[in-house]
């Protein structure tokens, strides 16, 4: 049977089902193709079961501390399995959620593995998709315009094979029936801090190693020194500029065993489990685009500032299309191709606009550039920075460490990037995008009001000091 409509999505994620209804929402006719389950990587397998983990830790470590707040709570008890549970819930509710809304803006969701097929008797252009369904039947559907939203993977060591027992990447954690007593981490980007500040508050003891010389790589130094220090504060053994050699992995007594050097130094590391956190391989393989003229670069799908591909009526975005591997990205990139694809006011996609959040204890956030790479643009910059100790509603909150950072171009004044380590950074971040968005100054941000006492003071307070002018550092 062939289906034919306006637009066609490959892959149901957070890219492809936001896609989807922008474009129902501007008259189309929509039909998904999913091979699992509507909502993706980030839905089953990422930010909100990740985020449910991290919530419950980040409460278990705060009811330890309860007694400085006044508040004797006895002895405490961890029932993973009830963390888990909670988790499901979560997961499952905002799963019929995005079931709800497939059905409000009548998509038609195909149950099947999508290929793309060249030109045929179905279309004389490439981009038709030929499913195929469990039981082996078949369906071809022919849009007008195809979105490309196949996502990604863990990327695997060679030699290091997740088993589920011992090796586990992020979608193994997420399935932890019991906590290990301790594990290995490799790879210090954001999945693996997360995975670290989480299994850290539960407990876990951890090793994480990371092959640069800092956590966080793309991220401001400081910011990333001040992430380990406090990461180190709580126990975990942070070692970075150390690669591990997966040829001397082994296993004894039902632990892992791995060598690695750091410099000409050898070191013999070992856990409970290893947890390989090494960055997402794009899901270009057996999706058919060898049928197309859609070019590759890097591993990862090729697009203009639109999301189109070499072939303009073929469109790709998020973790298949490379860049910033974000949830907020991929649907970010999926609002831009159908706005073009439909003719509607689009607007380039420019990922310098796209917040960068980490939700570790504490979080970091930026958006933009940090100083370094604006010097290395050969730009002058003018630096605002404020900690969170000075700001009342830290210290109300008992979380005083961290700091924003501003960074503006000393000529042009345009801010060009806001980073921040300390409490809430991932909500605050929002206030510093909206501004960079709107092409505010720091000036202008400083002559907003900002209640007190907030956390959000410190955006203003930041962007005061940009010019010298903080109140309260
Ligand atoms: P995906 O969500 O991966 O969806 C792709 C879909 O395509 C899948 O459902 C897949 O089944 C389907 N598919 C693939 N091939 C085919 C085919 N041939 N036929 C039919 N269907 C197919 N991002 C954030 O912004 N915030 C976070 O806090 C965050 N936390 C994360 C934590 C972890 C542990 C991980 C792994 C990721 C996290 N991310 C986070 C990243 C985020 O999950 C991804 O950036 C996002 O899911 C990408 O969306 P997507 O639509 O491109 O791909």
């Amino acid at each position: 049977m062939t289906i034919t409509c306006d637009v066609a999505v490959l892959g149901g994620g957070t890219g492809g089902y936001i896609a989807a209804i922008r474009a129902a929402q501007l008259g189309k006719e929509v039909v998904i193709i999913e091979q699992d389950k509507l909502g993706g990587t980030c839905l089953h397998r990422g930010c909100i079961p990740s985020k449910a983990l991290l919530r419950s830790a980040e409460l278990y470590a705060q009811m330890k501390d309860s007694a400085s707040f006044g508040i004797e709570a006895g002895e405490l008890t961890l029932v993973f399995p009830k963390v888990q549970e909670r988790k499901q819930g979560i997961v499952d509710q905002l799963h019929k959620g995005v079931q709800y809304l497939m059905r409000k803006h009548k998509i038609r969701i195909i149950e099947g593995k999508g290929r793309v097929i060249g030109p045929s008797i179905f279309s004389p252009k490439s981009g038709a998709v030929a499913v195929e369904f469990a039981d082996g039947e078949m369906e071809t559907v022919v849009p007008t315009n195809l979105i490309i939203a196949t996502g990604s993977r863990p990327r695997i060591l060679p030699g290091l094979t997740p088993d589920g027992i011992h090796i586990l990447t992020s979608d193994e954690a997420l399935q932890l029936e019991e906590l290990p007593g301790s594990i290995l981490i490799i790879g210090g980007g954001v999945i693996g801090v997360e995975w670290a500040s989480l299994l850290s508050d539960f407990g876990v003891e951890v090793t994480l190693v990371e092959a640069a010389d800092q956590l966080l790589p793309a991220e401001d130094k400081d910011v990333a020194h001040e992430l380990q220090k406090q990461l180190q504060r709580r126990g975990v053994n942070i070692l970075t500029g150390v690669s591990v050699e997966p040829e001397t992995y082994a296993i004894k007594g039902n632990r892992v065993q791995i060598s690695a050097r750091q410099g000409e130094d050898k070191l013999e590391l070992s856990g409970d489990k290893l947890l390989i956190s090494v960055g997402r391989q794009a899901n270009v393989e057996n999706i058919g685009l060898e049928n197309t003229d859609v070019g590759l670069e890097r591993g990862f799908i090729r697009v203009n500032e639109y999301m189109q591909t070499t072939e303009p009526h073929i469109y790709a975005i998020g973790d298949c299309i490379g860049g910033l591997q974000l949830a907020h990205a991929a649907s970010h990139e999926g609002l831009t191709a159908v706005n073009h694809l439909a003719g509607a006011t689009s607007y380039a996609y420019q990922e310098s606009q796209v917040p960068r959040c980490v939700y570790t204890r504490p979080e970091v956030a930026s958006v933009g550039i940090t100083a370094k790479e604006a010097k290395d643009k050969g730009l002058k910059v003018n630096i605002g920075k404020v900690p969170f100790s000075a700001i009342g509603k830290a210290l109300v909150h008992g979380e005083t460490e961290g700091f924003v950072k501003m960074v503006a171009d000393a000529q042009t004044n345009d801010i060009l990037g806001v980073q921040i380590i300390g409490p809430h950074a991932t909500e605050l971040i929002g206030q510093a995008a909206l501004a960079q968005l709107l092409d505010a100054t720091p000036w202008e941000i400083g002559q907003a009001v900002f209640a007190h006492p907030t956390l959000a003071e410190i955006i203003g307070e930041a962007a005061l000091a940009v010019d010298g002018q903080s109140l309260n550092t």
